[in-house]
């Protein structure tokens, strides 16, 4: 890069990256994109040559690795190749999407459902389908970014509300043009902090102003509701979303995004939405892997009940243990540290003993408000738990997020 000025902004700002990373290594401080080097079954993986006790896994109900889900993927492979022959429109769709997308709707209970290669880029596709220049996109502050990215890229007036905070959400909604088209955005669980959106009220204020409802489910598939289907179930408020997203990539351990809902709006984003038009379809084994996962949900619900059941026994025991696990209801749970470098400090003391969780930083979370950002799932043993506990509590006592 010789030719570009030392002062080029650009420049600069790969330099203070560089430094950030640089300084965070020398500190032993640096805990990102560690290499996993095995899955020992789900709840424990092998991380740089050391085996740990996985809670930092978006794969909620354990499905990572299933035997079931591995043979469908290898079946797909087998049948179809790797990849495929193109964009979905042209000639790259195949029996395997549509089957994935008709138990997708299954799943859902809704008429139709449409697949993306990634849940980022679904929400970066279709948010900038639906609303453009003239229309307003309302949503809530802790949103996915892949949800703020698609309003930016909108073209929309992008209003946003306080977390959660529907007094907030009104005000915002009738802030807009009465005879403007409006979407409401909103996480069903929120991905930093593990709370759930108090959806009847969001559902009223969409009616009272004839908005239209999307839903990122990304952390609510097979974790809210008594089967797991999401947010609908758990407050038994059947169709009441208009957009119900969801990702491939947690409690489907796969890759790959969807938007449940009617069959016109799907038949819609089939032929108007760019990434879909525009970008590959997902591989078979990965179409086929998702498949299967749904399916397992549905015929082994256990899954689910043992899910809950470990969350609240996470939730409870870090509390007892003196713990500001913030609003958590659900298996992503906060553990509230302060500073950043108390929570880098906290993550390297729970990896000496072998108690994999990772560290949520600013500016990723407000300063102050650094945690680490502990997942359970329902490959964990109770007994699993406990232990985890144990060692966070001990760590936490010497680091002094505990008295
Ligand atoms: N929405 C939410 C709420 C998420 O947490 C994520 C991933 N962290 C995404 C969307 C993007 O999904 P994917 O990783 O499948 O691209």
């Amino acid at each position: 890069m010789g030719h570009i000025p030392e002062n080029d902004a650009i420049q600069r700002r790969i330099r203070a990256m560089t430094d950030r990373v640089e300084t965070g290594r020398a500190l032993n401080f640096y805990f990102y994109n560690l290499p996993i080097t095995e899955l020992h079954g789900g709840a424990r993986v092998v991380v740089n040559g050391r085996e740990m006790g996985m809670f930092a896994s978006y794969s909620y109900l354990g499905l990572i690795g299933h035997p079931k889900i591995n043979v469908a993927a290898k079946d797909a492979i087998d049948k179809f190749g790797t990849g495929t022959h193109g964009v979905r429109t042209l000639a790259g769709s195949l029996t395997i999407h549509q089957e994935l997308e008709e138990t997708i709707s299954e799943f859902k209970q809704t008429e139709a459902a449409i697949t993306f290669s990634s849940g980022y880029v679904t929400n970066l596709s279709v948010v900038s389908t639906m609303v453009s220049r003239g229309d307003y996109v309302i949503c809530d502050k802790l949103n996915h970014a892949s949800i703020v990215d698609g309003c930016i890229m909108s073209g929309a007036k992008f209003l946003r509300f306080r977390h959660n905070d529907m007094v907030a959400l009104e005000e915002r909604l009738s802030q807009a043009e009465s005879s403007a088209a409006k979407l409401v955005i909103v996480d069903a669980v929120f991905s930093m902090d593990g709370d759930i959106i108090d959806l009847p009220r969001v559902v009223e204020l969409c009616k009272k102003y004839g908005a239209w409802l999307m839903v990122d489910e990304a952390h609510s598939i097979g974790v809210l509701g008594k089967s797991g289907r999401g947010i609908e179930e758990h407050f038994n408020l059947p169709g009441v979303i208009d957009l119900k997203m969801g990702t491939l990539s947690k409690t489907i351990p796969s890759i790959g995004g969807y938007i449940a809902g009617k069959s016109d709006l799907i038949n819609f984003l089939r032929h108007v939405s760019r990434a879909y038009i525009f970008s590959a379809a997902l591989p078979p084994a990965q179409a086929a892997a998702s498949k299967a996962a749904f399916r397992l949900i549905i015929n082994e619900p256990w899954r689910v009940e043992k899910l809950k059941e470990n969350a609240t026994q996470f939730i409870k025991g870090l509390r007892q243990r003196g713990f500001d696990t913030m609003l958590s209801q659900t298996a992503i749970v906060p553990v509230l540290c302060g500073e950043d470098e108390t929570a880098y400090i906290m993550t390297r003391g729970a990896h000496e003993h072998d108690v994999f969780v990772l560290p949520v930083v600013s500016p990723a979370v407000p300063p102050g408000l650094a945690r680490l950002r502990a997942t359970v799932t329902a490959a964990h043993e109770p007994g699993q738990i406990e232990d985890a506990m144990n060692i966070l509590e001990k760590v936490g006592k010497t680091v002094g997020v505990l008295k």
